[in-house]
């Protein structure tokens, strides 16, 4: 799900940045269901500080089990794909 940045802050988002896709994070709404860590572990990594590191997996991934969290405690949103080779 892609998600006005803006808004995400202001709703109490905190934001993980990364080279190809921002994570975004509320701790409010998590509800521990572990989706994340379970199925990612090298992006979501509760005992590392940033817990969160967006490129620490392919972006297909991360948008992949982002989705599967039951609770909008993650979003994510994409960067522009324009570059040059
Ligand atoms: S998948 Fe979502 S609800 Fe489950 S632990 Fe991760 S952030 Fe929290």
């Amino acid at each position: 799900m892609e998600e006005d940045t803006k808004d995400l802050l202001q709703r109490g988002y905190k934001k993980y940045t990364g080279h190809e896709v921002d994570v975004y994070f509320h701790t409010g709404k998590c509800t521990h269901a572990a989706n994340c860590l379970k199925y990612l572990p090298s992006t979501f990594n509760m005992n590392r500080k940033p817990w969160i590191l967006p490129d620490a997996a392919l972006r297909e991934d991360v948008k992949r089990v982002i989705a599967t969290c039951p609770s909008e405690a993650l979003l994510y949103v994409e960067k522009n794909d324009s570059f040059f080779v």
